[in-house]
């Protein structure tokens, strides 16, 4: 947990609050060579723990940041960190209140807001900037600040010539299948938060993010059973169940195309609908066998998968990523994508994709440093809006 920690006391600051500055440097070296931080961080545990368990139940929690325990490097412990030292902050009345409370601050400071009305295009000509919705409606802005996933927004919004480069090969985190089951009975066996791990770990893993198939043969998962934190979920007596199920991603979407096409002669809705079908019968299975959950199946009274081709449809996130671009070494800290578009001027980003990356934490932690920038990039505007 030493080691952990120190990995968060150095990754912060430097990966994450972005404040890398020749200050910080001696110590940033210091940690660098006490603690190996690009070191892979399976191979750290390997020679800190016997325990393969062990070794497991330390690092799952990669796939927050979408990376498995084989590619992520070690400083990622710093997620252990902030769990086992600091412990997890559970919203009550789940995320969509701080939703809510974001909205509330910003109506009171005279922000408005336009709900249902997707962006289709951003129209950058000179130092004009302008998004249409869909139905043709054209917006004009002195600076777009973007939230949709950031590969999405340069593949899809931008006119070709102002596209950041690489990001159709960028690597991306895993796919998720979710479940939200509402149960007529509650279930002890599950705290808020339960992880099942495969007894074959590493094959497990490999499976889904080398091979990009689901096996039958064994696979993780997360569980939540927030109504054990938050009566508010589900009615009293009931439970309000959340599954995340790692899986593979779909094929990328050829250029002004729909990746339903058969890409890679394989059919994508067939295998989606086959990989929710593997994921709902593993997890039924485990929830049975290791634990102890008994005709669990007939208490689910209502049911909401997403897959995959959800996370595409419904978030705009590319290949069905659903933690967004992946936070492997060449994509992390200053090798991110900039949330300042290097090319048009006044064209931000804020969202998973961009630095610092993906998790509520990071998330509005770059949305602050985004806000801090236009503000202190664009006081004309500000002083315009007080006169
Ligand atoms: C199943 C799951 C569980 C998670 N659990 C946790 C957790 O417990 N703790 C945690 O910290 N993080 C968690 N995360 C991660 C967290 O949800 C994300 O990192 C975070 O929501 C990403 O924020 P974002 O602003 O990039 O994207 P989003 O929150 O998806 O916001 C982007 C918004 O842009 C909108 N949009 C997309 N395209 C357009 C368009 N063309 N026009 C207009 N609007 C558009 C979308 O509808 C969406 O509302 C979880 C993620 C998943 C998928």
């Amino acid at each position: 947990m030493e080691y952990a920690q120190r990995n968060l006391d150095v990754g912060w600051p430097n990966f994450i609050a972005q404040q890398l500055s020749l200050n910080g440097m001696p110590q940033f070296a210091l940690a660098s060579l006490l603690n190996s931080p690009f070191e892979a961080h399976h191979k750290q545990l390997q020679r800190r723990f016997k325990s393969p368990k062990l070794q497991a139940m330390l690092s799952f929690q990669d796939l927050y940041v979408g990376l498995t325990p084989y590619s992520a490097p070690a400083v990622f412990s710093l997620l252990q960190a902030i769990e086992l030292n600091e412990g997890v902050y559970y919203p009550v009345g789940g995320f969509h209140k701080v939703a809510k409370g974001l909205l509330t601050i910003c109506r009171e400071l005279g922000v408005k807001f336009k709900f249902n009305s997707a962006v289709d295009e951003i129209l950058v000509g000179g130092k004009i900037y302008a998004y249409e919705l869909q139905g043709g409606e054209l917006l004009q802005s002195d600076v777009i600040v973007a939230n949709a996933d950031l590969p999405y927004v340069e593949l899809n919004l931008l006119p070709e010539q102002f596209r950041r480069k690489g990001l159709g090969d960028a690597e991306y985190s895993s796919g998720v299948v979710a479940f939200y089951w509402g149960c007529d009975r509650q279930w002890p066996q599950l705290a808020h938060h339960t992880v099942f791990l495969s007894t074959d770990y590493a094959g497990s893993w490999d499976r889904v993010f080398k091979q990009q198939r689901m096996g039958s043969g064994g696979f993780n998962f997360y569980c939540a059973a927030a109504s054990r934190t938050d009566p508010s979920v589900c009615p009293e007596g009931h439970d309000a169940i959340m599954v995340l199920v790692p899986c593979p991603l779909l094929p990328p979407t050829p250029e002004g195309g729909d990746s339903r096409t058969q890409a890679g002669g394989r059919d994508w809705d067939a295998e989606v609908a086959q990989w929710m079908e593997t994921a709902r019968k593993g997890v039924l299975q485990q929830f049975e066998e290791a634990a102890g959950m008994a005709g669990f199946a007939d208490s689910i009274r209502a049911e909401l998968v997403y897959t995959p081709r959800d996370w595409q449809q419904r978030y705009s996130l590319e290949r069905g990523a659903a933690f967004g671009l992946a936070h492997s070494l060449n994509q992390l800290a200053i090798f991110r994508p900039s949330p300042r578009h290097p090319n048009v001027d006044d064209l931000y980003f804020v969202g998973a994709s961009t630095r610092p990356g993906n998790g509520l934490p990071l998330v509005l932690t770059g949305a602050r440093l985004v806000a801090d920038d236009v503000v202190a990039r664009r006081p004309d505007l500000f002083a315009r809006d007080q006169q």
